[in-house]
């Protein structure tokens, strides 16, 4: 199923609020009763056009984004780096968060700001210390990560807070597919039209099991926390008053617009 969470519009009897919903095949949403992470997928019988809806991120984690860098060896290797013996691990805050068609504002203080699609997972209980092979039962579904990087200003502060936290950072969506199962799918970043990275989820050095394993080996994962599982070669920067575009085969394609501060 495809989950996504939106804004009804100017559809007076559903309210304001955002809303979730499962995507029909049909091209009509059909609304859940409160917040399918918590409360499971609930379908009421009110049901809206997918194209009269807003859409938002698909969840706002309340606690946290973990990320894995240098995760294809073809961008460790652009950026310089050997690849990675375990899994290397950052946190962007939860408020970078956008949804699809919103804007990636451009901060003053940085003169490269690029893009990287990323695989993201989203988290559906409370785990720790999760087995390889129990990593399944922890997992909600997948969905699109644009991880936005002030690269000048990563490279200069030797750490990636700074870098990667700037609000609107961590575009999502545009929706959760809990039936994805991860393989060889392709992975691409287009900015303005023009393919920028090209991969295949297969060339991920560190596969699914291994990074939410390692990672609940250090902290506690809650329900709608995501991990962003890294991106590819290709990386490099947006242009302000353009569109980034960042696609997975098989999930769907996130586009946001750019703009200065
Ligand atoms: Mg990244």
């Amino acid at each position: 199923m495809r989950i996504v969470r939106f804004t009804p519009g100017p559809d007076a009897e559903l309210g304001q609020d955002p809303l979730f919903g499962v995507l029909d095949e049909d091209g009509f949403v059909t609304i859940i009763s409160g917040d399918p992470i918590y409360s499971g997928i609930q379908k009421t019988a009110a049901r809206i056009e997918l194209s009269k809806v807003r859409l938002l991120a698909p969840v706002i984690p309340r606690s946290k984004v973990v990320c894995i860098g240098k995760n294809y060896a073809d961008h460790a290797a652009e950026m310089g780096g050997k690849v990675p013996d375990e899994p290397i691990i950052f946190l962007k805050p939860n408020t970078a968060v956008i949804g699809p068609n919103d804007t990636i504002v451009w901060p003053e203080m940085s003169e490269r700001v690029d893009h990287e699609v990323e695989l993201a997972i989203v988290i559906g209980r409370i785990c720790k210390d999760v087995p390889k092979e129990r990593v399944s039962d922890v997992i909600f579904g997948y969905t699109i990560a644009n991880d936005v990087t002030a690269r000048d200003l990563q490279k200069k502060d030797g750490q990636w807070t700074r870098g990667k936290g700037f609000d609107t950072f961590c575009p999502i969506g545009p929706w959760i597919d809990t039936d994805f199962i991860p393989g060889n799918q392709k992975v691409t970043a287009s900015v303005d039209g023009q393919v920028k990275q090209s991969a295949q989820l297969s060339d991920m050095i560190f596969d699914i099991p291994t990074i939410v394993n390692f990672v609940t080996s250090i902290m506690t994962l809650l329900p709608g926390d995501i991990i962003l599982t890294g991106t590819p070669a290709g990386v490099g920067p947006l242009v302000v008053g353009g569109k980034v575009s960042v696609a997975i085969e098989g999930l769907g394609e996130l586009t946001n617009k750019v703009a200065a501060q």
